[in-house]
């Protein structure tokens, strides 16, 4: 098989004591998505936005990337030209894991960039807090992430990719954000990798499941991957 596609949510790195998105109360560390980052809440709760991204920034300093992680950076590495990586997350633990090449849906944690989409201004600020104002136009800034309901410009991207992909591996994500059926629509072949099943996600669709964390079954799907591409 030609493209293989890895296609990961939270739940990759939650091995990596990065907290998944839906705990049992629709809460992101104790705070409310509706409130914190969800389309708007600049307006309406900025401060409280803008500490949020910051500890989370902060606090992902010392995340380190798990085997998963690991495992599918090995293989993008061993065939670039076959292994694709596109992620919901925002952390960077792909990248502290090696990889160059990875598709991030929803922004990048270290990344800010100006409130107005007219100015181009945006900056890595590695693990520290933001500033307040865009050094270009004065306008506010903010983190470069996608909020709930907002644009996201690299889907185009992402269904470019999906079009071509012979095999997609989900792993990691409830499916409430992405349309997991239209995910794997054009693969040959698919493999699902979550916890517990997903009332997001028709596991009949896919051609193996694996419940179960990924740390300890990252070794089945790259034997799978290897034997295939
Ligand atoms: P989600 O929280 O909705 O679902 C997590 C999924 O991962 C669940 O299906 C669960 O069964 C599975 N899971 C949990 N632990 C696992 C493990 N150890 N091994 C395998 N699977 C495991 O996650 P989502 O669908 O990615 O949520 C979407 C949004 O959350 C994204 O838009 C993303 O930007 C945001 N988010 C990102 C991070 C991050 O960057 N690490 C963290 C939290 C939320
Ligand atoms: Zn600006």
């Amino acid at each position: 098989m030609k493209n293989i596609v890895f296609f990961t949510g939270a739940g990759i790195s939650a091995e990596s004591e990065i907290k998944t998105f839906r705990g049992k109360n629709g809460l992101w560390e104790n705070y409310s998505i509706k409130e914190i980052c969800s389309v708007g809440c600049l307006d309406k709760n900025r401060d409280q936005t803008i500490n949020f991204y910051d500890e989370r920034r902060i606090e992902l300093k010392d995340k380190r990337p798990n085997m998963a992680h690991n495992k599918i950076v090995e293989l993008q590495k061993k065939y670039p030209q076959n292994i694709h990586i596109i992620t919901q997350n925002i952390d960077d633990l792909f990248e502290k894991a090696g990889a160059t090449d990875v598709l991030h849906l929803h922004g990048f944690l270290t990344e800010i960039k100006c409130e107005d989409t007219n100015c181009h201004f945006k900056r890595d600020i590695g693990y520290n807090k933001q500033g307040l104002d865009c050094p270009i136009c004065g306008e506010y800034i903010r983190p470069n992430v996608v909020f709930f309901n907002e644009q996201a410009p690299a889907y185009a991207k992402m269904w470019g990719i999906l079009k071509n992909a012979d095999m997609v591996i989900i792993i990691g994500t409830s499916g409430e954000v992405i349309n997991i059926t239209q995910v794997i629509e054009s693969a040959k072949y698919s493999i699902l990798n979550n916890l517990e099943p997903s009332e997001n996600i028709n596991d009949d669709l896919f051609d193996k499941v694996f419940y179960g964390r990924a740390t300890s079954i990252i070794n089945k799907i790259a034997l799978i991957v290897e034997k295939n591409i």
